[in-house]
Order: structure tokens, then sequence, then C-alpha cells
């Protein structure tokens, strides 16, 4: 596995300064423990990884909605002091709603680098886009909206950095990477054994992303992977049963608001065991056939269900224009 070195950027502040902060514990719904916060960027999160106190070391999981980039920042500062760049940056994954920010916190803090899965890699480096998104899934508007979504490919070659094949990326040696692919091919999710907090990116979510009124309002709900951009959903599903297994306490994830306990638990539980009926829809792009990608990106995927629809209905109109002809003939 290739992995590029960047300079990381030394923390700054002073420590000593600490003693007077006190953190504020799950001062939004977004927050997940006293040192995992998270923001939300229009309708995704962004997470906030390290004991906060001026100076003091943090590292960011993935960077939200274009245009809230002053937020993002605005918390990080409040929680870790002005001119505390974080450690690094770590990708769930690379969709559009993921990286929205990135090039303009880069351009404020300087080339950190930025942590990704191999597989994610060819869409972060402007070497492939993603499939398509599938709007004939149905599920409500959010899905018809994602075709507005772009699907890149984006660079930040200068700055992506594999995620080591051992799974510990070294800012965040209490976390193991846990490879989810599904609703991407190189989507991660984080997990800390001690306290058995996860941070689930979009492998699966806390509201119902496919539908706009949830997806905005964030109603409380474990759900699978928003559907529109989900391209192999046997791996989804595979995903979500490995993050179950985990048997998490607290959770973050991409869309919705932050769980834990019981409540997680049983939902998580429900989720594994419904996950056909709850998750794939009836019927898409990607649901009887994935699409097939590899580290330089796509390399096939099933036709769209409208290119087929509109197919069918065009040689069923040469049909009939045939049979017209030959009963004008006789
Ligand atoms: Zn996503
Ligand atoms: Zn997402």
């Amino acid at each position: 596995m290739e992995i590029q070195t960047v300079d990381t950027p030394a923390s700054q502040g002073n420590a000593d300064e600490l003693s007077t902060y006190t953190a504020p514990e799950r001062a939004t719904p977004y927050d997940v423990t006293d040192d995992v916060f998270g923001i939300k960027t229009l309708f995704v999160n962004v997470f906030f990884v390290g004991k906060p106190g001026i100076g003091n070391a943090w590292t960011l999981i993935d960077a939200g909605f274009f245009g809230y980039a002053d937020a993002i920042r605005t918390r990080a500062e409040q929680l870790y002091g002005p001119t505390n760049p974080p450690q690094a940056i770590v990708l769930t994954h690379g969709h559009a709603d993921h990286v929205g920010t990135l090039h303009k916190l880069l351009k404020q803090w300087g080339n950190v680098p930025v942590y990704a899965h191999p597989l994610e890699r060819p869409y972060l480096t402007a070497v492939s886009s993603y499939p398509p998104p599938d709007p004939a899934i149905g599920g409500g508007g959010m899905s018809l909206m994602s075709w507005v979504f772009p699907i890149g490919p984006d660079d930040f070659s200068e700055v992506l950095t594999a995620i080591p094949a051992s799974g510990r990326i070294p800012e965040l040696p209490e976390w193991r990477v846990i490879h989810t692919p599904g609703h991407a091919p190189g989507h991660i999710s984080l997990f800390r054994d001690k306290d058995r907090t996860l941070i689930a990116g979009d492998a699966f979510v806390t509201t119902n992303q496919n539908s706009i009124s949830a997806g905005i309002n964030q109603t409380e709900e474990v759900h699978g992977p928003p559907a529109y951009f989900t391209c192999d959903w046997t791996a989804a599903e595979e995903s979500v049963r490995k993050l179950a297994l985990l048997n998490p306490l607290k959770v973050g994830t991409g869309h919705g608001v932050s769980m834990r306990g019981l409540d997680l638990q049983l939902e998580l539980g429900r989720l594994v065991s419904e996950f056909r009926e709850r998750s794939i829809p009836s019927e898409g792009r990607y649901v009887k056939e994935a699409a097939k990608t590899d580290e330089n990106g796509i390399i096939s995927m099933p036709e769209p269900t409208s290119f087929t629809i509109a197919r069918a209905i065009g040689i069923g109109l040469a049909v009939g224009l045939v049979w017209g002809m030959v009963r004008s003939v006789r």
C-alpha cells in the first residue's frame, strides 16, 4: 500500500493553560463523548476528536458541506484554541458532502495529512468519478436531488495519505479503522475499544437520509446508508453487521444526531435483522448488481434503471413500427 509522507504541523499552544478550561460535554446533539464533538453542516456531520483545551492535539473527521468552513473552524477554536490546526483530517469517504470545505480548510490550516482508504483514492485524486447516484430508487426528494450533487472527481493528491494497512492512524492511536464498504468502495468507520465509541460515517446513519424533511430535520432513526449513492448493497449490509458486532455504546454518524446506550443497541440490532426490508430499495440501479470498482476507480456498472426502461420503450416502438410497415406493405 502506497503511503505518501506529509509534514504534520506541530501542535501549537501551551498545555499549562488548560487547567481553567472546562469541556462542554454534549453541548450539541451531535457531540458523542467528552472528547468527540460534532457539528452539523447543513445536513452532514463532522467530528472533532481530542480532549478539549487550548493547544491540545486533535483530529477532524470528515469536512462537511460546502460553505461551512468557518463554522468548522469556529467550533475547533472553541474546543482547542486559535491557531491550533488539527494533526490530521480523516475522511470516512470522499462524497462531495463530506469533503465540501476541505480545500478552504487546508488553505487556512496548511497541508495537514488527509487520510482516506486506498479504495477512495481515485475519487480524491481526480482519477475517477464515483458511480453516479441512483435517483430511480425512490424514497423521497433527496434521491432526486442527488443528481445535483457533484460526484467529482476532486483532487487532494498533495495531502492525501493512505490509511496504513494495520488499520491504525498514527494521530489516532486509540482508534481502529474498520473498512465498511458498500455506500462507497473505501468507506471506513472508526472504533475506540476502551469506551466502545463508534464514528460510523455513512455506513449507517441515525436519520432517514433518503427523505428531504427527515434529512434536514434529522428525525431520529437508525437507518441504512443513504440509498442514492450506495453502489453495493451486499457490502453495505455486511458492513452494518460488522459494526453491530462491535456492540458500540456511543455513535456519531454522517447524518443525524449522536446516539448511545440501549436505544442505540436495540435500533442497531433491528437494523441488522431488517436490513433488506428497511434499507435496500425495492428497485434501482445497484440493487441487483453492484458497481465494480478497484483502486483506480470504476471498472463496470450496471445500466441505469431509467436507461433500461427507455431501451425497453425504444425496442417496443421499433417492433411496433416494423409491424405497422409489414401490415401496410401487404
Ligand atoms: Zn456518502
Ligand atoms: Zn453522507
